[in-house]
């Protein structure tokens, strides 16, 4: 069987390591594939291709899928992430709800550093030196510039204590709704995949109804194994599939340093590997050496 970690984040967005460090990094894991999927933007695609063809021999037996995470906003507050594989950067469709969530992305975090500042010692300078050029921001890198500053010991402090959804320095931003994700990922030749859903930390979650419209929307898949569902939101993701025909998936979801979630801990299975390749409009890396 092949060990495939399909859902990880670089530099490019809030993960802590290069596209380079995190190759490396899926090497040791003895990972057999990696997807690398930054929220909300295509500027990993060149930096892992770069990192790829420069690699060592042994980081090369890998097969690297790439992939965008899309933030996803449905009526009534309630966020979801759409995985997009395999979507070529020059589609026509996806690349401008990106840029529109990244424009508001960097509007919402001036003023939620705004806020924070009367009561931490932040700067918005201070969160936008962590963000590299063309990468995505998030409330991570203000949770970073918070641990800088002292204010708490890690990303999960700061989250918890004053970043999260509905607490009083939120500031919501745009985000496209599941199903104009899903269009625009299905219209650019991506194979749209929902992360994590039922996660409760993450506020209000899903219902099965939501699930069943985005699968007669194009959603070809689910993500059940992943660290944040417990064993009642796997088996309800599971049991999701199962009825509206979705291929399962699994992922470490891994942010280098800046989470407690390690490589390989949860596995995509070979089959859905084998359906997204064959349905993906963009080449998978390496794929000539081990299928
Ligand atoms: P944003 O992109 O601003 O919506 O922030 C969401 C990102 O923050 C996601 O990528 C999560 O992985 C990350 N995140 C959410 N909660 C935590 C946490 N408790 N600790 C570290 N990272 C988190
Ligand atoms: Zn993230
Ligand atoms: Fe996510
Ligand atoms: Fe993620």
């Amino acid at each position: 069987m092949l060990r495939i970690d399909p859902h990880t984040h670089t530099t490019c967005s809030d993960g802590t390591l290069s596209a380079a460090q995190l190759l490396e990094a899926a090497a040791q894991a003895h990972l057999d594939v990696i997807g690398i999927t930054d929220h909300d933007t295509f500027a990993h695609y060149d930096a892992v291709q770069e990192a790829y063809s420069q690699a060592p021999e042994h980081t090369q037996s890998l097969q690297v899928i790439l992939g965008v995470e899309v933030s996803c906003e449905l009526p009534g507050g309630i966020g979801c992430h759409i995985l997009a594989y395999l979507c070529p950067p020059d589609g026509q469709h996806l690349a401008p709800l990106l840029q529109r969530s990244r424009d508001s992305r960097w509007s919402a975090l001036k003023m939620m550093v705004q806020k924070l500042a009367s009561d931490f010692a932040i700067t918005w300078d201070s969160v936008a030196a962590l963000v590299p050029g063309n990468g995505t921001p998030g409330r991570p890198h203000v949770a970073d510039a918070l641990v800088n500053a002292g204010a708490f010991p890690n990303r999960s402090a700061a989250f918890d204590h004053v970043l999260s959804r509905g607490g009083r320095y939120y500031v919501p931003r745009w985000a496209p709704t599941p199903l104009e994700a899903i269009e625009a990922i299905k219209a650019d030749g991506g194979v749209p995949i929902l992360a994590h859903p039922f996660a409760p930390m993450r506020g209000r979650v899903l219902s099965a109804q939501d699930v069943k419209t985005m699968a007669e929307a194009g959603l070809a898949g689910i993500e059940v194994y992943h660290r944040d569902l417990d064993a009642q939101g796997q088996a309800l993701a599971l049991r999701l599939a199962q009825e509206n025909g979705l291929l399962v998936s699994g992922a470490s979801d891994y942010h280098g340093e800046g989470k407690p979630n390690l490589l390989g801990e949860n596995l995509m299975p070979e089959e859905t590997y084998l359906a997204v390749c064959r349905r993906g409009a963009y080449p998978v890396l390496g794929q000539d050496r081990l299928l």
